[in-house]
């Protein structure tokens, strides 16, 4: 009798999961467990996701049969302990692609050799492992198009089926008292998700389903916020709820300009984890060294805010309350928010990136670092500094009847379409809303511009 243990991380799906089919595969029985190490970090949106996207994935391995184990604790602890007590002989995993994680992958491996048992890494998290695609010079693209064009020919995929049932045993003696739940928040500042998501593995597929239906739209409406014409993947993506592969094969076998604007876009997800996994510091590091030299604005009153939509400028404010009540934001809102923190305010992106962790159910490492470093001009293959989003023009271009302000800015409902962008510009001043943008966009601008002048360039 062979027995395995599954550990679920972010590949919290049955369906097109190499890993758990290998598992299935090698052992007549599996114990499935998911290790919840997090419990001190403090509340976010993701993990208001998590504790959802976990129900959803017991539910649906009790219908197979099966029973998934939360435990808390350290996984560098409780999984070598794990395989010993049950006598495992080997433990899978899907491969996280993070650096600190796949680490971490090779002391457990290391530590569970020297007992005997087998650590099983399987891909399935991304499309293109990080360390098969260099450019003709053996080094990693630094930019995104020919990236996207050395990766893109070897995705082909074909989906696996879900297992049908699933033969499991039971936690050893002496380890249920690792047995944990994952509590709800209080107070239940999340309730707002649930008026628009629902986590797990059916409703990420279904997602993608009513997607493909609109398919041929989404080039042309995906950058107005007011339209539902994005595939809002991205938290099931995150937690793995559906693979990436799968979203594409989907999207293939559609066809179509649609097809191929999406699948670019699943690419610039697969460029985000290849940058982390080439260049590890980026998530902490100015990618470019000039902008070390730059003399950032340390402001707590500005940053409160921004953070709470109360800057005074339509756009930016309307995208931090979506953020807040959603725990999501559009991506072309995404980029004038963070344009606005980082150029206008002059508040260096980490200070953005780390509100955006805690409260973003799709927060993820790679793609928020590559969002932040982008939109600043930091980063690899970046907007180039002097790209500063102007929050009224994108306004006036992406939602011009307003739709999407009235929707977040009840202050504003009153106004017309040609006062709403910017309603300082016509006198208008609404009550209960900042009678002027908190920084005033020409000069705003004009002092990014100066603080990049100023900063020295490195040797
Ligand atoms: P779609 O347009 O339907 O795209 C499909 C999928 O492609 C997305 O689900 C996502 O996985 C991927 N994708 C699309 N655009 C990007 C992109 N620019 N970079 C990387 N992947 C992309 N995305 C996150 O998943 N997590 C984050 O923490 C995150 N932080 C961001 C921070 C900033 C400042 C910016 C500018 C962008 C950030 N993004 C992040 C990227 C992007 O905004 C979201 O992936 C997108 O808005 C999700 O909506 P969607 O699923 O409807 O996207």
């Amino acid at each position: 009798m062979s027995r395995g243990i599954y550990w679920f991380r972010r590949d919290l799906r049955l369906a097109d999961n190499p890993a758990l089919e290998r598992a299935c595969r090698s052992h007549d029985e599996l114990l499935l467990v998911y290790v919840d190490e997090a419990r001190d970090a403090g509340v976010t949106a993701g993990r208001a996701w998590l504790r959802r996207s976990l129900d959803s994935l017991s539910a649906d391995i009790a219908r197979i049969g099966g029973r998934l184990h939360v435990l808390a604790g350290s996984a560098e602890r409780v999984i070598p302990a794990l395989a010993g007590a049950a006598g495992a002989e080997a433990v899978h995993v899907s491969a996280l692609h993070e650096p600190a994680a796949d680490a971490r992958d090779l002391r457990m491996a290391q530590a569970l050799a020297r007992d005997g048992v087998a650590m099983r890494r399987s891909a399935g998290r991304l499309m293109t492992e990080p360390e098969m695609v260099l450019s003709k010079v053996s080094t990693p693209y630094r930019v995104f198009t020919p990236f996207l064009k050395a990766a893109r020919p070897g995705w082909r995929h074909r989906p696996r089926a879900a297992p049908e049932r699933l033969a499991c045993f039971g936690l050893p003696s002496g380890m249920q008292r690792l047995q944990t739940s994952i509590a709800a928040p209080e107070p239940d500042w999340d309730r707002g998700f649930w008026e628009v998501w629902t986590p797990g593995e059916r409703h990420a597929q279904q997602r993608l389903e009513r997607f493909l239906e609109r398919l041929d739209a989404y080039p042309g409406e995906r950058d107005c916020p007011a339209v539902e014409a994005t595939s809002r993947l991205s938290p099931h993506l995150h937690f793995g709820e559906i693979s990436p592969a799968r979203a594409l094969e989907a999207a293939q076998r559609r066809g179509g300009p649609g097809a191929d604007k999406f699948i670019a876009e699943l690419g610039w997800r697969e460029f985000a984890y290849y940058v982390l996994n080439h260049w590890p510091d980026s998530t902490t590091e100015n990618f470019n060294p000039r902008f070390d030299g730059i003399d950032w604005r340390h402001d707590e009153a500005w940053l409160d805010a921004w953070r709470h939509g109360r800057t005074g400028v339509p756009l930016v404010d309307a995208g931090m309350r979506q953020l807040w009540h959603e725990g999501w934001m559009h991506n072309r809102v995404r980029m004038v928010v963070a344009s606005y923190l980082t150029k206008h305010m002059g508040i260096h992106w980490s200070s953005g990136a780390s509100w955006f962790m805690h409260t973003l159910v799709d927060a993820d490492l790679a793609n928020n670092t590559l969002g932040w470093q982008w939109v600043a001009g930091s980063g690899v293959d970046a907007a180039p500094y002097h790209r500063v989003f102007n929050p009224v023009a994108q306004s006036r271009r992406f939602d011009p009847a307003g739709a999407y302000l009235r929707r977040w800015l009840p202050e504003l409902r009153r106004l017309d379409d040609s006062e709403i962008h910017a309603p300082w510009e016509t006198g208008a001043s609404p009550h209960g809303y900042p009678a002027r943008p908190i920084v005033d966009l020409a000069t705003g601008r004009a002092e990014a511009l100066e603080r990049l002048a100023r900063a020295p360039k490195p040797a």
